[in-house]
Parts: C-alpha cells; structure tokens; sequence
C-alpha cells in the first residue's frame, strides 16, 4: 500500500485497546478521515503532541481496501492550538466546530474551503478574537459552502429588497417580508443581513473591535443556529455549552 500524507487538522481522538488511539481528522487532501495511531498511548510514542485535538499537522498514512479506518504511520506537528483550549468557552466551541465539521462535511471529499477557514478561526482565536464573533463567522461559511445560507437580502415571494426587516421561512432557505410572510417567528434585521454580506468578503478578525455590536451578532447567531438545527434535525450535541 503506498503512503499518503497531507496537511490536516485533528478533530478529535479517542482510546483503544491498551495503547492505541483512534483518530478523526480533517486532511486538507481528503477532508474527515479516521485512522488507527498504533501505540499511541504507550509513554515516550512517536506521536508526541501531535495527536492532541486542533493540532495542525503533516500526517502519513496507509489506506486499505474495505476498511474505513486507515492506518496512521507517523504524525508531525506544524502548529499546535493546545493551549488556547484552556479556556474552557474556547474548548466548548471547538467542539462545537469539530461536530459540525463531522455533521455537515461526514467523509472522504476534499474541502480546501472549509479547511482554510477553520485554520483561519484557529489563528484568530490564538491571537485573542472575538469568540463570540469567530463563531457566527464559521457558522456563516458552513452553511455557505454547504449550499445552505439562504439569501436575506430579498423577500421569496415578491422579490423585494428587504431595506428593514424580513422573517425567515418555515423551511430556512430564505426570507419573506412582512406583507408576504405567513410564518412570522424568526425575524432578521436588515442589519444582520448586512453583517453576513460583511463576512463573506471579510477574513476573520484578529483584533476585538468589530463592526458590529454584541446584539447583532448574537441575533444573527440565533438564526443561523436555527438553520443549522433545523438541516441537521437535531441540536447539534455541544451547542447547549455555549
Ligand atoms: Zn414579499
């Protein structure tokens, strides 16, 4: 079997047997695969470090034919996030990353898009972002690339330009204004539309001072939560720890 490599972010790990480890990571080449690390848990393995979750890495591997974990042979740290995961808020909301990345993005394609922007989050939140912020953003690009973030900047029905306020749709791909919507829960504000149209031209900020408020970015957090949920059927596991 030849060996691969690729750049790739670890998503998570998990024990097995008496010495080995479980991986689940995000190649840059392949987007989420899962891999045996043989001995990893043993003291003194070659792994060191670079196992721990969020680490960036060059990681080789062997694939094999019918098994859908592939065998991790060696693993070398580029970058490590170990220790901005102290902060328990930042620790909950890269688990909640991690999850949505194994939700929305389940296995075996290639996803240079995605794997840009959670390294991008990453640094930003190293260098001391808004999480609040980093958040909304990687939501925002998850639904985005999945085909997902429905277009607020017109009414469904009428096509009119929402210039205040519209409601978002039972089914969570558009919006209806407020003469054509029948459904009347979930309400965006014109500004919240504006933010989105904000960080999709816009990488993520390092520094704290945003434009835009607290309030705005936690109303449109709300509804991109509800779009999440709503396409997954469920709340994803580690949201209600944020
Ligand atoms: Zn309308």
């Amino acid at each position: 079997m030849p060996i691969q490599q690729s750049e790739a972010l670890i998503l998570r790990s998990f024990n097995v047997g008496e010495q080995d480890k479980i991986v689940v990571f995000f190649s840059r080449d392949k987007g989420v695969l899962r891999g045996v690390a043989k001995g990893a848990r043993k003291f003194d393995n070659r792994f060191g470090s670079s196992l721990e979750p969020m680490s960036l890495v060059q990681i080789f591997y062997y694939e094999k034919e019918r098994r859908e974990l592939v065998t991790i042979s060696n693993c070398d740290l580029v970058e490590s996030f170990f220790e901005i995961q102290e902060d328990l808020k930042v620790n909950f909301t890269l688990s909640y990353f991690t999850e949505l990345v194994e939700e929305f993005f389940p296995s075996g394609a290639k996803e240079d898009i995605l794997f840009r922007l959670l390294l991008a989050v990453l640094k930003a939140i190293k260098n001391k972002g808004d999480l609040i912020f980093l958040t909304a953003y990687f939501e925002t690009w998850v639904l985005k690339i999945n085909g997902l973030l429905p277009n607020f900047a017109q009414c469904k029905k009428c096509h009119k330009n929402i210039t205040d306020f519209a409601w978002l749709s039972p089914k969570k791909d558009g919006v209806y204004c407020h003469q054509c919507a029948i459904y009347k829960k979930e309400k965006i504000s014109a500004k919240a539309n504006s933010f989105l149209q904000w960080i999709k031209k816009n990488p993520p900020l390092h520094k704290r001072n945003l434009p835009f408020s607290s309030s705005e970015i936690g109303e449109l957090r709300k509804i991109l939560e509800e779009i999440i949920i709503f396409n997954l059927e469920r709340e994803p596991k580690t949201l209600r720890y944020l």
